[in-house]
């Protein structure tokens, strides 16, 4: 079973929003594993002191090196984790991206630790080795919700999560493209624009070669227009469509 362990001060924030919808039937199915573990209960002083002044000065606090470091240990020590990748979540780590949630969710599972405050001491990065990811360029308040967000990425790529296996390849990212257009039911509809909106008319053609081939080039287009970064990235590859 795919094991994930949030080191965590909020605790009760999981499961969450992974609590509902796919990711939480399969946790009720047992095709996957969530543990939070409370870094507050590897604290050394009766006060539960987890974070300290920074050396240096500077505004905020930093989480201590010894609590977080016994409760790194302490979830590692847990069944099934001992192989399992130990990330923290950054703004400063490394984009985490669909290519590293495939490799994760094929594995044994994650530890993530959820920094707070201006975030965690050095050192038990260094000593743990702890692999940086950050969700975006933007700062969250902590690393609960980012955590959340490689877990729900990894989850729904377990075998049996999602209904439809084959869905998972034609997605954003997948090739490194974008995704292409939805639509469904009603064929022709007016927005509180007053305008009529039909459906392109090729998705209603019959003519699976002629969709594939529309979906392709909108993907194309949406990519180029949306994220030069991707498209550029794709191109040098050479792996850019026919
Ligand atoms: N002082 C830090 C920000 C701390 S935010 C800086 O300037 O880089 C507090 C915690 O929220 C971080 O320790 C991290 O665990 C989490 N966090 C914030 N933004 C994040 C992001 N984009 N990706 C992953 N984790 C993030």
């Amino acid at each position: 079973m795919w094991r994930a362990t949030a080191l965590t001060l909020f605790p009760a924030m999981f499961p969450g929003p992974l609590g509902e919808s796919l990711a939480g039937k399969a946790l009720r199915e047992g095709r996957w594993a969530l543990q939070a573990v409370d870094i507050r209960d590897y604290a050394r002083d009766r006060h539960g002191t987890v974070d300290d002044a920074p050396f240096g000065g500077g505004a905020g606090m930093v989480m201590k090196p010894d609590v977080l470091s016994a409760a790194l240990e302490a979830a590692s020590a847990m069944p099934g984790m001992a192989e399992a990748p130990k990330m923290l979540l950054s703004p400063r780590g490394v984009p985490f991206d669909q290519a590293r949630g495939r490799r994760l969710a094929a594995g044994p599972g994650v530890v993530l630790v959820c920094g707070r405050f201006e975030g965690v001491d050095e050192r038990v990065i260094e000593a743990h080795a702890l692999e940086e990811v950050s969700v975006g360029d933007f700062v969250l308040s902590g690393g609960e919700i980012a955590a959340m967000a490689v877990m729900d990425c990894c989850v729904r790529l377990l075998p049996g999560v999602m209904g439809e296996p084959h869905s998972a390849s034609e997605e954003s990212f997948e090739d490194g493209l974008l995704e292409y257009p939805h639509y469904t039911r009603p064929a022709s509809w007016v927005g509180p624009d007053g305008i009529e909106r039909r459906v392109p008319e090729v998705l209603v053609s019959g003519h699976h070669g002629r969709v594939a081939e529309w979906r392709t080039r909108q993907r194309e287009e949406i990519t180029r227009r949306r994220r030069p970064d991707l498209w550029a990235r794709r191109s040098t590859q050479g792996n850019e469509l026919k």
